[in-house]
C-alpha cells in the first residue's frame, strides 16, 4: 500500500489538491473480510479467510479481479483496489475500483476444494456485490471456472441468472470473445505504441517477459508475433533465455506439457529469476507480481523500456530511480488496463444479451488502448511528468471531479 499512497500523495501533488482530498482519495469506501470454512476432501476443516475492498465507487459499481495466492492480505487487496480505479479513470470505463483475495496457495487444493472455496467466499462477499454494486473478475491465481462459480453462487441465491455480475466467465455463460487474451493484447499495444516513440522498429527490437501466465504468455506470443525478438521468458520455477529469440508458440506447448518454461528444448537456464529482469533488452515486461523491481536492482535495469504487465511491479524507490536513469516506465494503470477494458465490454454484452464479434472487440480494445497511450503520452511531455505522473494525475482528476460533481452526503 506504500507504494499506491506514495503515487497518489504525488499525483495530488501535481494537481495541486488539498489534503482533504487526498484523505478522501487515499481511504478505501469499503472493506470487508471474511472467514472461509472449507471442509477437504479427507473430511478435516480449515478456515482461510478472504477479503473485498471498494476503493472507490464516485463514477460506477466497483470492479476489479480476485486473486487466489498465499501473499494475500488486506494491506495489498487495498493497494490493488486502488490501482483499479486509476485504471478504470484512465481508460474511461465507468467504474469505480475493487479487489478481492483469499489466502490460498490453489496449487495444494483439488478443483473441488477451490470449487467449495469460491462459492463459500462468494456467498459472504454477496451482500457486497451484483451488476450495479462490484463486479468481481478473474486475477493471479483465478481463472474462468472460478468466474463461472461465483456467477452461478450468486445467481442461485437470487433465483435467477444474473450473467453481469462477474466477468472473465466462460463464453458459454455469457463471457465475450477476446476476454482471455485481453491484458496481454493491451500490454503489446502500448509496448510497440512505446517502441515507436523511442523510434525503434519491432524488428530491432529484443524482449524479456517475467511470468508466463494469463499476462506474460499472451504478451510473448503478441510481441514475437510483432516481430520482436523475445530473448527470455520466466515462471516461478526458472528462466530462460535464447539471444536469438525463443519460438513462443513451441514453449507454450512445453509449457502445456510440463507445467513449467524450464527445460525448452534450445534456451539455456538462467542463474537466478533475477537476471532476466537485468537482462539488456530493449523492452522488459515484469508481468508476475508486485515489487520485482526495487531499491536493491532498480540500478542495474538496462532494458530501455518497461511495460508493466503486472500490478505494482516497480517500487515508489525504484521508479525514481529508473526515471533518473531515462528508463521509460508505461505503467501498470495504462500497460496492463486491456482486461479491465474487455470485461467493460463484456459486462455491456451481458446486460444487453447481445454479443459482440472478435473482431468488433479487438479492434475497439485496440482503439482505447492507443488513445489511452497518446493522452498520456502527450500529458506527459506537456507537463514533464513521467508516464506514471500523467496517468496517474489524469485519472485522479478524473475521480476527484466526478466525486466533487457529486457532491459530500449528506
Ligand atoms: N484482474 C485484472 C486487473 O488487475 C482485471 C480486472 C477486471 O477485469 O475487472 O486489471
Amino acid at each position: 500500500m506504500v507504494d499506491a499512497l506514495a503515487q497518489l500523495r504525488r499525483a495530488v501533488e501535481i494537481l495541486g489538491y488539498d489534503d482533504a482530498t487526498f484523505a478522501m482519495l487515499a481511504a478505501a469506501r469499503r472493506e470487508l473480510t471474511v472467514s472461509i470454512p472449507l471442509r477437504r476432501d479427507d473430511g478435516t476443516v480449515e478456515v482461510l479467510t478472504g477479503h473485498r475492498v471498494q476503493h472507490n465507487l464516485s463514477r460506477g459499481p466497483a470492479k476489479g479481479g480476485l486473486r487466489f495466492s498465499p501473499e494475500v492480505n488486506l494491506d495489498e487487496v487495498r493497494a490493488l483496489a486502488m490501482w483499479m480505479t486509476w485504471k478504470c479513470a484512465l481508460l474511461d470505463v465507468p467504474y469505480g475500483g475493487a479487489k478481492g483475495g483469499v489466502t490460498i496457495d490453489p496449487r495444494l487444493y483439488s478443483r473441488s476444494e477451490l470449487e467449495r472455496v469460491t462459492r463459500r467466499y462468494t456467498s459472504e462477499i454477496s451482500p457486497l456485490i451484483g451488476p450495479q454494486i462490484d463486479i468481481p473478475a478473474p486475477d493471479i491465481g483465478t481463472d474462468e471456472a472460478t468466474m463461472a462459480w461465483v456467477m452461478d453462487t450468486y445467481s442461485v441465491s437470487r433465483g435467477h441468472t444474473v450473467l453481469g455480475v462477474v466477468t472473465g466467465k466462460p463464453l458459454p455463460l455469457g463471457g465475450s470473445l477476446g476476454r482471455p487474451s485481453a491484458t496481454s493484447r493491451g500490454v503489446t499495444h502500448v509496448a510497440l505504441a512505446a517502441l515507436e516513440e523511442v523510434e525503434v522498429s519491432p524488428a530491432a527490437a529484443t524482449a524479456a517477459v517475467q511470468g508466463f501466465g494469463k499476462v506474460g504468455r499472451g504478451a510473448a506470443e503478441f510481441l514475437a508475433k510483432a516481430g520482436v525478438r523475445v530473448v527470455a521468458v520466466s515462471d516461478q520455477y526458472g528462466a530462460v533465455t535464447r539471444p536469438d529469440g525463443l519460438d513462443i508458440e513451441a514453449l507454450a506447448l512445453h509449457v502445456d506439457r510440463t507445467g513449467s518454461v524450464v527445460g525448452f528444448e534450445g534456451s539455456k537456464a538462467m542463474n537466478s529469476l533475477e537476471d532476466l529482469l537485468l537482462l539488456d533488452v530493449t523492452v522488459l515486461v515484469p508481468a508476475a507480481v508486485e515489487g520485482v523491481l526495487h531499491e536493491g536492482n532498480a540500478h542495474h535495469v538496462q532494458a530501455q523500456i518497461i511495460v508493466e504487465g503486472a500490478n505494482g511491479p516497480t517500487t515508489a524507490t525504484a521508479d525514481r530511480t529508473l526515471a533518473d536513469r531515462g528508463t521509460v516506465v508505461v505503467p501498470d494503470i495504462l500497460a496492463n488496463a486491456g482486461g479491465v477494458v474487455v470485461s467493460y465490454f463484456e459486462w455491456v454484452q451481458a446486460n444487453q444479451a447481445y454479443w459482440w464479434s472478435v473482431d468488433e472487440v479487438e479492434q475497439r480494445l485496440a482503439d482505447r488502448m492507443k488513445q489511452a497511450w497518446l493522452r498520456v503520452r502527450e500529458h506527459a511531455a506537456h507537463h514533464q511528468l513521467t508516464l506514471r505522473e500523467a496517468a496517474t494525475s489524469l485519472a485522479v482528476k478524473t475521480v476527484a471531479e466526478a466525486h466533487r460533481a457529486r457532491g459530500l452526503y449528506p
